[in-house]
């Protein structure tokens, strides 16, 4: 057992409390309840497993009814001692909440188990198994911390404490909701708002291990931004708002203290891509209020935040918004903010790629962004062909080290991309697929033409790693034993002196 599992075991029990146990009988396996019948002399008796008493019935009991035991007046199945109990078993998942042993005043525990009955044998003497499988330590000592052990035939610590419910597949899965309010009470647990968090998985394990490492949980519930909680909780979008790790509530919502009192008036209604921009434009020279912000972007508007990014690069949000504004008035393209924004940020990024200087006003906010745009885009595309035609060049430049000739034959590298296409084209195999891998040096296509008919396509081959991968000529075909021959010379000149050279280096 290693030394951070011995520390962390003190805080739970040598074993198994009675309260678990009763727990799981009377809610786990409420339903795993029998009454075995068997006749003697023509008398049914019963037998019940959970009061273990024997008894005679009034009446004819009869195998898969149910009924209830005459003692404990519990609702039992009724079995036929005869039939064959190879497969009566029954199964649960518990999730249980205790205090730590150690620090009862800030420490709780819970464990996970495994708990089935099996009657495949003498159903007098059948006991409840406990098979541990996970257990959990939530401090709240500065600073707070989650841990969880998992059992893999030794206790292992998990690299994220999480739930196991949906993994336990178990249909009698259940966390005792009194054992949490038990073991918090006293402890500063009692206070984390974990009762006002709706839980998928209801044995509380994120909760209490998010409030351990953020404690301001409790007071973002409790001042109305349990919207922030619980997309934490549940790997939703919370868009940067909240600073988990601080101190002082104005520094967990990122505002000066008078911004926060701005923010708690206009809480209403506030969503949290408003308070992220409300957040964003506060160093501006003359930011929106926060009620401009929620007017402009309402509900309908969406979530545009990713897009916004890219112009709060350059504008600031108050300008934005005066030009989105306008354009929409003006322009009969872009019915939505939305829309708007996309086609801006497209405007904008191609801007970039054009080197375009968007710290003119005139760049940044063009009179008819559509039109701009539609300038914008077909430049960009020329540029971006250019770009792949100089690429290109260079390549068949970079490659001139393969060109090789025998009598028969030549081999060289295409000079462009429109020469791999035509030679996909003409041999009807798909090295133009290979086109954009040869141009960006992933891979090396070269061409084998017949030496008085060099125009003409005959063979193709591709290197990869200074290795030939493959030849292949009209309709995939293989290498004829001239064109072999030819390879062969090719490799020991243009490839093998070059693996000698790395070596040697
Ligand atoms: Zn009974």
């Amino acid at each position: 057992m290693n030394q951070a599992y011995k520390e962390c075991n003190k805080h739970f029990p040598k074993s198994i409390s009675q309260e678990i146990k009763d727990y799981v009988t009377e809610t786990v396996l409420r339903d795993s309840r029998y009454i075995f019948i068997r006749r003697v002399a023509r008398v049914q008796y019963g037998y019940c497993t959970h009061c273990n008493n024997r008894f005679r019935t009034t009446g004819d009991l009869k195998h898969n009814n149910s009924t209830e035991c005459p003692h404990c007046r519990s609702k039992c199945k009724i079995k036929n001692h005869g039939m064959s109990r190879k497969y009566l078993s029954d199964h649960g998942f518990v999730v249980y909440y205790e205090k730590s042993k150690i620090n009862p005043d800030s420490a709780i525990i819970a464990q996970a188990f495994r708990v089935y009955r099996n009657y495949s044998g003498d159903y007098t003497k059948v006991e409840t198994k406990y098979v541990a499988v996970a257990r959990y330590l939530f401090e709240s000592d500065n600073p707070g911390r989650a841990t969880m052990y998992e059992w893999w035939g030794g206790w292992k610590e998990a690299q994220s404490v999480h739930s196991l419910w949906a993994q336990s597949s178990c249909s009698n899965s259940r966390c005792s909701i009194d054992s949490i309010k038990e073991a918090i009470q006293g402890t500063p647990f009692q206070y984390s708002t974990w009762d006002q968090h709706e839980q998928p998985q209801p044995d509380y394990i994120k909760f209490f291990a998010l409030y351990s490492k953020y404690p301001v949980v409790e007071i973002l519930t409790k001042v109305g931004f349990k919207y922030f909680v619980s997309a934490k909780l549940f790997d939703q979008k919370t868009y940067s708002c909240i600073n988990w790790r601080a101190k002082q509530f104005h520094e967990v919502l990122r505002l000066s203290k008078q911004d926060l009192n701005l923010v708690l008036k206009g809480m209403k209604g506030l969503n949290p891509m408003q308070l992220r921009l409300f957040q964003m434009s506060r160093k501006d020279s003359a930011p929106p209020t926060l009620q401009e912000i929620k007017s402009f972007f309402t509900k309908s508007v969406g979530d545009v935040l990713n897009e916004l990014n890219v112009v709060l690069k350059y504008s600031s949000l108050r300008k934005a918004m005066n030009y989105m504004g306008k354009q929409i008035r003006n322009c009969e393209t872009y019915r939505t903010c939305s829309g708007l924004l996309i086609a801006w940020r497209d405007y904008i990024r191609d801007c970039e790629t054009l080197e375009l200087d968007l710290a003119h006003d005139l760049i940044l906010y063009p009179k008819n962004l559509h039109e701009e745009h539609q300038r914008t885009m077909s430049l960009v595309k020329t540029k971006i062909d250019e770009i792949a035609r100089m690429k290109m060049i260079k390549r068949a430049e970079a490659l001139q080290k393969y060109a090789f000739e025998d009598q028969r034959f030549i081999i060289r590298p295409p000079g462009n991309a429109d020469e791999i296409i035509k030679e996909g084209k003409t041999l009807n195999h798909c090295v133009a697929r290979y086109a954009d891998d040869h141009a960006r040096g992933k891979t090396t296509i070269l061409f084998i033409r017949l030496k008085d008919k060099p125009e003409c396509p005959y063979y193709t081959m591709e290197i990869k790693k200074n290795e030939i991968t493959q030849t292949r000529g009209f309709k995939n075909s293989a290498m004829t034993d001239e064109v072999k021959r030819f390879v062969q010379k090719f490799k020991s000149h243009k490839l093998t002196e070059k693996r000698k050279e790395a070596v040697a280096k």
